[in-house]
């Protein structure tokens, strides 16, 4: 036999991310890609990370740097983590910190946690399609989570019910989301919390971009907001995710969830058996580099991706045609761009690609059931505002000729 006719069950929604191999084909010179959403290579703080692990190689931390370490994390980066995040009104201690390598494995392990076969997960229409891969496996029906919406908790409860399972969370990224840019305002946040009381789910905040803000006041976390109204965070159904990602490293693969501290022993459980504990010394990296120059250096990424931010506006606002619409985010690395109702973006691709050498992720593959073709993701964060205006430019003209 096969072995592949050996897998498991739960592999059968286990596809290629259709981004990772669309990126394959973008990233080819003379292609103006608005597709990837990573984090620009020349903003990484690269000579703060050589020190950083010099100095976790000196012959005083090496033993500490190169060994196994506690599943739980790094100390001294839990600590650094509990006083960021005292800053957003949620104060609490490292044992309810679990770091994680990046956010992503948080986002498995929670789908491992909360979801058998056929339970429920809501999320948002569009979401990131990097959650629903990592909640996949755990074979969940996927429920349609709309912030503010008019579905009540009933009726979330009653489908959740006849699909065969109860919901076990509703998952978000409440500001300037992947893919659509856009950031749930507080009495969202407020009704979602509401939604998840009713239910009696938990709440997973993805906050991979929350520092990304370029204007607007900042909105509380969810988290924060939930701790204002309980006044115990081992009260709190929220779990937070966080990641160092798209601050200062992508590559060292380190991020961390706060959340009651039962929820962190189980996830901790839960890190021994998968990976005993995330790269010590990337710990101790991000760390060092963090306590420097966290700050000053997030200031730096906002001065350059809000720059690029309103450049994408404005050139969208000057080359697209009548009947197409974006959001205008107010952070992170994302506009969302709605076509006319007849139009699909994965054939706009392919018509954009071939004539104006112009890339983009079709808005599609966020949606959970595929439902909904006539959208697009551009990102901002990789391109300059040369490429930016020339790219819009021919993105505006092929979407017109295409109408
Ligand atoms: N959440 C969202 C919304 C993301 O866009 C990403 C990265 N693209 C992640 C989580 C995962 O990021 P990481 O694992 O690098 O922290």
């Amino acid at each position: 036999m096969a072995l592949q006719q050996m897998f498991a069950g739960r592999t059968e929604r286990m596809k290629a991310s259709e981004i990772r191999e669309l990126l394959k084909l973008l990233d080819q010179p003379g292609i103006t890609s608005f597709a990837g959403g990573i984090p620009d290579p020349d903003l990484f703080p690269a000579d703060a990370f050589t020190d950083a692990f010099a100095q976790a190689l000196s012959p005083k931390t090496q033993s500490v740097a190169l060994q196994y370490s506690v599943s739980e994390g790094y100390l001294p980066l839990r600590k650094w983590i509990a006083g960021q995040m005292a800053k957003i009104d949620v104060p609490c201690d490292p044992e309810n910190i679990l770091i994680t390598s990046g956010s992503q494995q948080a986002l498995d392990y929670l789908g491992k946690l909360f979801l058998s076969p056929q339970d429920t997960a809501l999320v948002g229409w569009p979401t990131y399609m990097g959650a629903l891969g990592a909640f996949n496996p755990y074979e969940p029906v996927y429920g349609q989570l709309s912030v503010n919406g008019n579905r009540s908790a009933e009726d979330h409860a009653a489908q959740a019910k006849a699909d065969g399972g109860r919901v076990k969370f509703a998952y978000l990224s409440a500001d300037f989301a992947n893919p659509t840019g856009e950031t749930v305002d507080q009495r969202g946040r407020e009704s979602v919390l509401e939604l998840a009381e009713a239910l009696d789910c938990a709440v997973i905040e993805d906050a991979a971009y929350q520092a990304l803000r370029y204007d607007g006041d900042p909105v509380p976390s969810i988290l924060a907001l939930e701790l204002a109204r309980k006044g115990d965070l081992e009260a709190c159904r929220t779990i937070y995710c966080g990641s160092f990602s798209k601050t200062l490293s992508p590559g060292l693969r380190v991020g961390w969830v706060v959340a009651a501290k039962p929820v962190i022993s189980q996830l901790v459980l839960m890190k021994q058996a998968a990976d005993l504990h995330s790269a010590t010394i990337n710990q101790m990296a991000i760390c060092t580099v963090a306590e420097s120059i966290f700050d000053s250096h997030v200031q730096t990424v906002r001065n350059v991706y809000s720059e690029r931010r309103d450049c994408m506006l404005a050139a969208l606002e000057m080359h697209m045609p009548e009947g197409v619409s974006w959001t205008k985010p107010q952070g992170g690395m994302f506009v969302w761009l709605t076509l006319p109702a007849h139009m699909d973006g994965a054939e706009l691709l392919d018509v954009a690609l071939d004539t104006e050498k112009v890339a983009f992720v079709p808005g599609k593959a966020f949606f959970a059931d595929g439902s909904v073709a006539n959208s697009l993701r551009l990102s901002f964060s990789c391109a300059s505002p040369e490429m930016i205006q020339d790219g819009i430019r021919r993105l505006g003209r092929v979407i017109r000729a295409t109408m």
